[in-house]
This record gives structure tokens, sequence and C-alpha cells, in this order.
């Protein structure tokens, strides 16, 4: 494999956004293989990883299938057909990794799909919600979302407009429960 920093467009738009919503971010490495015909995504994490492999995790753990869809999408321009086989996190703490593979991705495309209208249309209806969990002890967001987050996430759960998005969550906690 080799790497290198990788100049191209911030914006793109993976095939599983719905409408007019594309994605604006940072990928921390991508390693690809000399024929150009593979690719692996890799993002650092200072703390531990909490993500299941191959998993949405009720829909909050977004980030690596979407990075798949972005690293292929931009490095399709320069290599045709070019295989994104895996993205995966990586604890700097203490070496542990956590992947999605590409194949899974492509087994659950349709259900990422569904996670992403949920959310999408959320915030088009004005739907921008926190929602507190273990998770909160690592993000870096928590020193705005303060101690007030379960409050405003027990008010906001009541308005009938976040019902769908909470009944997602929820069925997509159960599904990776099982
Ligand atoms: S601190 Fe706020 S933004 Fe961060 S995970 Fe918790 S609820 Fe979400």
């Amino acid at each position: 494999m080799r790497s290198g920093p990788f100049e191209g467009p911030a914006i793109v738009k993976p095939p599983a956004l719905p409408g007019d919503t594309y994605l604006k971010g940072r990928i921390d490495r991508i390693d690809l293989t000399k024929d150009g015909k593979r690719a692996r995504v890799r993002d650092y994490k200072t703390g531990k990883v909490l993500a299941k492999p191959n998993d949405f995790q009720g829909g909050t753990t977004l980030q690596l299938p979407l990075y798949l869809h972005a690293a292929e999408q931009l490095l399709g321009r320069l290599h045709n057909g070019i295989q994104v086989e895996s993205a995966e996190y990586y604890s700097l703490k203490n070496g542990k990794r956590v992947g999605f593979e590409g194949s899974e991705l492509k087994a659950k495309e349709t259900k990422l799909h569904e996670i992403l209208k949920t959310i999408v249309a959320s915030i088009e209806d004005g739907i921008f919600i926190a929602v507190p969990g273990g998770q909160c002890g690592y993000c870096e967001l928590k020193i705005i979302c303060g101690t007030w987050t379960e409050i405003l996430f027990g008010r906001k759960a009541k308005d009938p407009r976040v019902k769908r998005y909470l009944e997602m969550l929820e069925e997509e906690a159960e599904e990776s429960a099982e």
C-alpha cells in the first residue's frame, strides 16, 4: 500500500444521501494499493473506540459507512472502478481497530438509505436532536451540550415531529443488540 496527501474536492454526495444533501468532511488517512485498484480508509481516535464492526448502531455511527462512500467517489475520479475495501477507526490509546467492510455496506445499503432519509427529513423539519448516551463522555461537543442535554432531550422527545426519528433509533438499536 502507499499513502500520501490527497487534494480533492471536499464536498461529495454519497449515493445513499437523499435529495440535495451533500457532505463536507475530512478523512484522516486513505491507503491505496500501487495499482490503484483497492483502498482503505482510516480514522484516528485519541480515546477508546466504542463502535461495533459493520454496525450503524441505531443510526448513531454513520461516519465509517459515509467515509466508504465518500472515498469511493473521490478516488473513483482518479482510479476508475476502485474498490474501497474498508473504513476503520484506529485508537491511538490502545491500538484497537474497528471497521466497516465495503462488502457489508453493499448488503446494508437500503438500511443506510432509510436512516439517512429519516435524519435528513428531521433536519428539514427543523429537528436537530442531540441524543445523550454513553458516547457523550468522549464527545468534544459536551461543553456545548452541558448538563442540559438530558432535560432538552426529554422535552423534544414529546414533539410528534421527532417520533419517526426516535422510532428509527429504537428499531436500529434493537437490531444492533441482536
Ligand atoms: S455531548 Fe451532545 S452532541 Fe455529544 S454525543 Fe452527547 S448529546 Fe450528542
